[in-house]
């Protein structure tokens, strides 16, 4: 048997409003002048530098070598989930993500962001995720600061009625989110653009040089960029940190919109949600390494594990597949730091499965220390010289 041949295309390129997509594609070119800033990287995490930047005055130049949202960030799930994630990351994760979570619920009150911000929670069914043991797990997640409760088969049919019955135990996180990472990235770029933030798509990074401990002298496929301080938010297309950060692709395959099945995220064998728009989707795989093609047998897995999950869902047939990169560390958290040895370069990557959800605080700190001279607290645990390569 062959395996299902889905359309290669992700849920949120086919479904981006027309206004967000200008926003994505729209080039402004390089700058006459020098910079405050220049960002390499129209990801989600470059993207949010820019615009927490820009808040600070900083006359910001983005540069992307193809359109922004091309990489990890345009494949994701758009889950903000820290409560659900925490538990299984060191203990620097939870204030980082906690805050970050409400930054997002902030911005997405303000005009420049239609990110389709729902608050709709994440639980959790399958128990090889809590070791069974739904109570302590909960028990123990509560103590590291997350919202996360223990719930019982009659709970799990109050929140999910379509999920199939029998199960006897759950865990479920109310305050965990959900938006849409292409509309985020299209947000921050709009938000940014207003306060003076320049894009040049297809322009790529090719050689930063550095003398007495400086960047002296940034080259790109376009020309020279003359900048006080450079951000590399190349994602898992960083080489600053070789040795450091590897990279693992992921794939989601996604359904026509559908009547509503589900009202929140749902932790079977694999991750499975319902898009405001009705897509039903589901995957969240990790394979090691850098491949971007669909495999076929996985999508079938897929479908038929979503379709055990949600029995009216079966027989609907999912149509697109896709796969996307992420930058992982050896300890799962990323590496948001100045350089080592070099006083205006800067880094943020690795963040893995959690980047959408890290973005507004990986900005935000990262403008204060920049603009202000402010390291914070937070910050230590992502250093960039925290592990030697190779450990
Ligand atoms: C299947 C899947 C599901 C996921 N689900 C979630 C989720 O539910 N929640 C969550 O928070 N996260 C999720 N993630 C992770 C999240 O998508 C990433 O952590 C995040 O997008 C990383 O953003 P980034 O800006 O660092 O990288 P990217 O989005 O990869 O952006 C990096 C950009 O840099 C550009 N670039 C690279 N090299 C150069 C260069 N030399 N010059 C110029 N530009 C360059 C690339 O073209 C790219 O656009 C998921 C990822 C995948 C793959």
């Amino acid at each position: 048997m062959t395996p299902m041949e889905l359309r290669n295309e992700g849920v949120w390129q086919a479904t981006l409003p027309a206004e967000d997509r200008r926003q994505l594609e729209a080039d402004d070119g390089l700058p006459n002048g020098p910079v405050d800033v220049l960002v390499v990287g129209g990801g989600i995490i470059g993207l949010a530098v820019a615009h927490q930047l820009s808040l600070k005055k900083q006359r910001v130049q983005v540069i992307e070598r193809g359109l922004p949202g091309d990489g990890a960030t345009g494949a994701g799930a758009g889950g903000i989930w820290p409560s659900d994630q925490g538990p299984q990351h060191p203990a620097g994760f939870a204030p980082l993500a906690l805050a970050s979570r409400d930054l997002w619920g902030r911005l997405s009150l303000q005009p420049d962001f239609a990110i389709e911000w729902r608050v709709n929670g994440f639980l959790t069914v399958n128990s090889n995720r809590f070791g069974g043991d739904a109570p302590s797990y909960a028990t123990a997640a509560q103590e590291a600061g997350y919202t996360v409760h223990a719930v019982d088969g009659d709970q799990i049919t109050q929140l999910e009625p379509n999920l199939k019955p029998g199960w006897a135990a759950g865990v479920h996180c109310a305050s965990d989110a959900h938006l849409n990472p292409l509309r985020g990235a299209a947000s921050l770029l709009r938000a940014g653009r207003k306060r003076g933030v320049r894009l040049a798509t297809r322009t790529e990074l090719t050689e930063l040089r550095q003398a007495g401990g400086r960047v002296t002298t940034v080259l790109t496929t376009r020309g020279e960029v003359s900048a006080g301080n450079v951000v590399v938010c190349t994602g898992a297309g960083i080489t600053l940190l070789s040795g450091r950060v590897r990279p693992v692709s992921g794939q989601l395959i996604a359904t026509a919109p559908q009547p509503p099945l589900l009202k929140g995220t749902v932790g079977g064998e694999f991750l499975t949600l319902q898009l405001k728009t009705g897509e039903i989707v589901t995957g969240g795989t990790l394979r090691e390494g850098s491949d971007t093609r669909p495999d076929g047998e996985l999508s079938e897995r897929l479908q038929a594990a979503a379709w055990d999950l949600i029995p009216k869902l079966k027989g609907v047939p999912f149509e697109r597949a896709w796969c996307g990169v992420r930058s992982a560390t050896a300890d799962g958290l990323p590496v948001v730091d100045r350089v080592p040895g070099c006083e205006n370069l800067w880094v943020a990557t690795g963040h893995h499965r959690n980047g959408v959800l890290l973005a507004p605080i990986t900005g935000l700190l990262l403008a204060q220390w920049l603009t202000e001279g402010v390291v914070a607290d937070e910050l230590a645990p992502l250093r960039a010289d925290r592990w030697n390569p190779g450990t």
